[in-house]
């Protein structure tokens, strides 16, 4: 059996976002699910809008998700000999032809068929054929080379997204696949690569589509079989228009930076164009386990972002408390938190309220540097028996030994307080949260007391 060998090619012309990368993440997976290869390609040919900050992004976002290649990367502007030496086999073998057809005339052509209602296509004046006789060649002008499309017959294939596309050759011109400096085009190029890779599936978004016929036929003059095509839908914004940097499109490193979890990414974006049965929660290995090309989506994906923070929330109840304190870490150190031993039991009691890390992060920074307490919510809960309630607090924690500071202790404290001021819990919890961390809404009082120091807790009381 033939192993599985995938690829991503993508073009660094701008920062690759959640569309582009499920371009990634299916080969990805597709290859890792069959004991295959998976093979980073990068299509820097367009000189002019492609950047090495686009590939660092690429290559930084496919590293934090876990998407790492087996070869590659590889890129395009480093085989342009090879790519000649294959064009050269292809002139060899009668394949090309040089065309000069100006621009001019090229644009006028297409101008008088789209008024004619044609489709704009290349008519074939310098194309050789028996007993015809071609142009005088114009002095001074360098050709173009156009490879010869077959004239009849259709081009086919079974693609593993959209079932059967057939093409006639008909509707094809004869493509350009070399630029009168010789420099080879596009289609070209990823024909040569996907031979030279040995790719046995393609797997790349449907505005791809067009391009497939094109290739198939130079892969047929190159003598090679032309691999298993899947195209996949497009991926909507929350508008429901193509996803793309110029509406709103975030980088994918941009994930990374609002902390969310390269596994909840995973996640997230197998979904968007994949399914197992209503599986909507399930890890890497479980995706790599499950995936595979017949149950691609047909149509396109719409992304939602607060679907994506759900399924973050989702992975971090999921991860221990030393886990997340792990992964938190790159965020506090941003705040300038110094953290200590108390760090895991922080994430455990809060990972509950956070849907990404930075939430986490801001938790924790409570724990760590004072907050600002904010003066409409502490004159909502400071009342003037609570200040008094407080009051006894500070002092009965105030003596409390530092030995039996935790949540079981501090909440007969608690208690202890209530009982001498009558109040309800609330009353009290409530404006002590707002001191300790500027909100009301946190986990039981005694748990987050128990995650301060005890000097902290002072401290925080006296501003009462
Ligand atoms: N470089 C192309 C792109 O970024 C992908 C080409 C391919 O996958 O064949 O859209």
């Amino acid at each position: 059996m033939t192993v599985v060998r995938t690829r991503f090619a993508p073009s660094p012309t701008g920062f690759i976002h959640l569309g582009n990368i499920r371009s990634a993440l299916y080969p990805w997976a597709y290859a890792r699910s069959k004991g295959g290869q998976f093979i980073l390609r990068i299509e820097d040919t367009d000189l002019e809008r492609s950047s090495q900050e686009a590939v660092d992004v690429i290559l930084q976002g496919m590293r934090w998700l876990g998407l790492e290649p087996d070869e590659g990367p590889f890129y395009q502007m480093q085989r342009m000999d090879r790519y000649r030496a294959v064009l050269a086999q292809l002139i060899e073998k009668d394949w090309v032809y040089p065309c000069y057809m100006s621009v001019q005339t090229l644009d006028e052509l297409r101008e008088a068929q789209m008024k004619a209602k044609v489709k704009p296509r290349y008519d074939g004046t310098w194309r050789p054929e028996p007993g015809k006789v071609l142009p005088p060649v114009p002095e001074g002008v360098k050709p173009v080379l156009r490879f010869k499309n077959p004239l009849g017959g259709v081009v086919r294939w079974d693609d593993k997204v959209k079932g059967t596309i057939e093409i006639a050759n008909a509707e094809l011109d004869d493509l350009v696949i070399a630029r009168p400096d010789g420099t080879p085009t596009y289609n070209f190029c990823v024909v040569v690569d996907d031979i030279d890779m040995a790719i046995t599936h393609v797997i790349r978004g449907d505005d791809h589509v067009n391009n497939t016929p094109r290739q198939i036929n130079i892969f047929k003059a190159l003598g090679v079989e032309p691999p298993v095509y899947a195209h996949l839908p497009t991926v909507l914004n929350e508008q429901g228009e193509k996803l793309s940097k110029r509406n709103g499109a975030k980088a994918v490193t941009q994930y990374e930076a609002e902390g969310y979890l390269p596994k909840a990414m995973i996640n997230y974006l197998s979904r968007l164009g994949w399914s197992h049965g209503d599986d909507e929660i399930f890890s890497v290995e479980q995706f790599l386990a499950w995936f595979d090309l017949d149950h691609l989506g047909r149509s396109a994906a719409q992304f939602d972002e607060a679907k994506l923070k759900w399924v973050n929330q989702q992975h971090m109840k999921m991860l221990s408390g030393d886990e997340l304190a792990e992964v938190v870490k790159p965020f506090l150190v941003k705040l300038s938190v110094v953290t200590d031993a108390r760090l895991p039991a922080i994430c455990q009691l809060f990972k509950d309220r956070c849907d990404t890390l930075v939430v986490l992060a801001q938790w924790v920074l409570g724990f760590y540097h004072p907050v600002d307490v904010p003066a409409l919510e502490l004159e909502k809960h400071m009342t003037p028996a609570a200040k008094e309630a407080i009051a006894i607090l500070a002092s009965t924690l105030s003596a409390r030994d530092e030995a039996e500071w935790d949540a079981a202790h501090l909440g007969l404290d608690l208690k202890e307080v209530l009982s001498k001021t009558g109040l309800k819990m609330p009353q009290l919890a409530m404006p002590v949260r707002v001191l300790l961390l500027g909100t009301a809404q946190t986990p039981s009082l005694d748990a987050v007391l128990s995650l301060f120091r005890k000097e902290d807790v002072l401290k925080a009381l006296s501003k009462s």
